[in-house]
């Protein structure tokens, strides 16, 4: 057994699903318990923690006892079961930067679009056209989630599928 676990970074997109996967600790007579989940980390819009567009995506360490958790750059993290501790700063830097700038370039789009609309809706209501904010937000809605996001969504997947994977070693045992 070597002392290496696997860290990857998720470069989380704006997703409006919500992610619950349920967690599973061995319980009593092998028993499948789930995790209670303190109720700050339940179902959120997206799946994303606070924070992650200003601090970069989330890194994803993989323990090799199994274990797994998401840190930002940065954190240092100590494995609960096996008390091996990763240091998430060991990343080189530049390869993290990298993956930082596809998820802002990504990103930019539905912000972009949605300061639009909402620019629009504002100047609409202002000048008293309130029945073309009715037309054009359900517009900008159809043309986001039809035509604009299914591509938008390949161009993302394709530039995330080769993300590094990092080698970061355990700092004790
Ligand atoms: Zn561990």
């Amino acid at each position: 057994m070597g002392k290496r676990g696997r860290a990857q970074a998720d470069a989380g997109e704006l997703d409006l699903r919500s992610e619950a996967k349920p967690e599973y600790t061995k319980g009593p007579f092998g028993m499948k318990r789930r995790k209670r989940v303190p109720f700050s980390e339940r179902e959120r819009i997206g799946h994303e923690a606070p924070g992650t567009v200003l601090r970069g995506p989330l890194i994803t360490v993989d323990c090799e006892c199994g274990e797994k958790t998401e840190l930002h750059y940065g954190d240092r993290w100590s494995c609960p079961n096996c008390s091996r501790s990763y240091d998430t700063s060991k990343i080189p830097r530049d390869q993290y930067e990298k993956i930082r700038k596809i998820q802002l370039r990504y990103r930019l789009l539905p912000i972009a679009l949605g300061a639009v609309s909402i620019s629009l809706a504002i100047f609409f209501t202002l000048t008293g056209n309130v029945f073309a904010v009715f037309v054009l937000l359900p517009s900008a809605l159809v043309v986001w989630f039809m035509l604009l996001r299914p591509p938008h969504r390949r161009g993302f997947d394709k530039a995330i599928s080769d993300l590094p994977t990092w080698d970061l070693r355990a700092e004790s045992e």
